[in-house]
């Protein structure tokens, strides 16, 4: 089994745009220029968000961070969007998802200017996705894909399946790997809640890609022996010997799947990591105006 270290890849990939980023500043281009929204108090939103602030100074990307309390108006925040949209230095944000029920998920996306939609979830922006046209592809998916490749995993007319459908990750992963490129073309088997018979699907996979949510849910009788697994999951469980009173799983039973699997991801320090290297290089993306 061979562990696929995340940690590691998105170093690789920060010091790699730490140095595009040096070579910009050369030519007398601008700091590159990321912006994060964030709503309410959540402390996992809070956690995401300063860890994507605190990447962008690890690389020398310029960050601005806008926080409103979680009984901001829908109005307030489209005017804020609005804003970021015309501001000239700010080359890409984000709005840290999810948010307050009394806000529209979709009117926000919609907002953001796609050219600037880093995380890749404006509706123009996953259309060109399935088009195979350029585009941000959002950042978990573009993360997991940079792992197949980095670690050179052949996916061509492999099985893939994928559990989840969401739109931040189910999803545009399943579109990404039936894709005709050199880092796809795996025949796709799209797995959610109401599929039948899960394991029998997931007994013939090449490669699984584990979106739910839930701790611990992929046990090794699910598993093809050689198989490569993808634990996208980040659930908090219980565990009195930590000091925060809980601990990070993924979807996936690592202790049993890890002995079966030809390559797996650890939860944390897999996939995690890789997502905020690739919000990073969409934000490189966008501030070399690429498309
Ligand atoms: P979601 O709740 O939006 O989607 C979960 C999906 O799982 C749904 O499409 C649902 O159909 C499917 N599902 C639920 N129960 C199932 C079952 N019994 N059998 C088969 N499918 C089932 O979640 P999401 O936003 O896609 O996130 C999934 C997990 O990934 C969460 O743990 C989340 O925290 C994590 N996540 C991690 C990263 C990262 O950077 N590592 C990024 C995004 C999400």
């Amino acid at each position: 089994m061979i562990l696929i270290d995340g940690k590691k890849i998105s170093l690789e990939l920060q010091s790699e745009i730490a140095q595009e980023v040096k070579d910009l500043i050369s030519k007398g281009k601008k700091q590159p220029h990321l912006a994060a929204i964030l709503v309410g108090d959540d402390p996992a939103s809070q956690t995401y968000v300063s860890s994507k602030v605190k990447a962008c100074e690890n690389v020398g990307f310029k960050s601005t961070l806008v926080q409103f309390e979680a009984n901001v108006s829908e109005h307030q925040l489209l005017s804020k969007i609005e804003e970021l949209n015309n501001n000239d230095d700010i080359d890409g944000y984000i709005v840290q998802l999810p948010l307050p029920r009394h806000i529209s998920e979709q009117k926000i996306i919609e907002g953001i200017k796609p050219s600037k939609d880093v995380d890749g979830f404006h509706p123009i922006n996953v259309g060109r996705l399935v088009l195979n046209l350029p585009t941000y592809v959002s950042a978990t998916p573009f993360g997991i894909v940079t792992l197949l490749e980095r670690y050179n995993i052949p996916t061509e007319g492999k099985h893939c399946v994928v559990i989840g459908r969401s739109n931040i990750v189910g999803s545009p992963m399943s579109i990404l790997m039936a894709k005709n490129t050199n880092l796809a073309n795996c025949t796709v088997t799209l797995c959610h809640s109401k599929t039948k018979d899960l394991k029998e699907h997931t007994l013939q996979a090449d490669i699984i890609i584990a979106a739910i949510g839930r701790p611990n849910f992929v046990t090794a009788d699910m598993v093809k022996e050689g198989a490569v697994v993808i634990d996208v999951g980040i659930n908090r469980v219980d565990d009195d010997t930590k000091k925060s009173g809980f601990k990070l799983v993924g979807d996936v039973q690592f202790e049993e799947v890890s002995k079966k699997a030809g390559y797996i991801t650890p939860v944390p320090g897999g996939v995690g990591p890789m997502t905020i290297a690739s919000l990073l290089k969409n934000t490189l993306i966008a501030a070399k105006k690429e498309f």
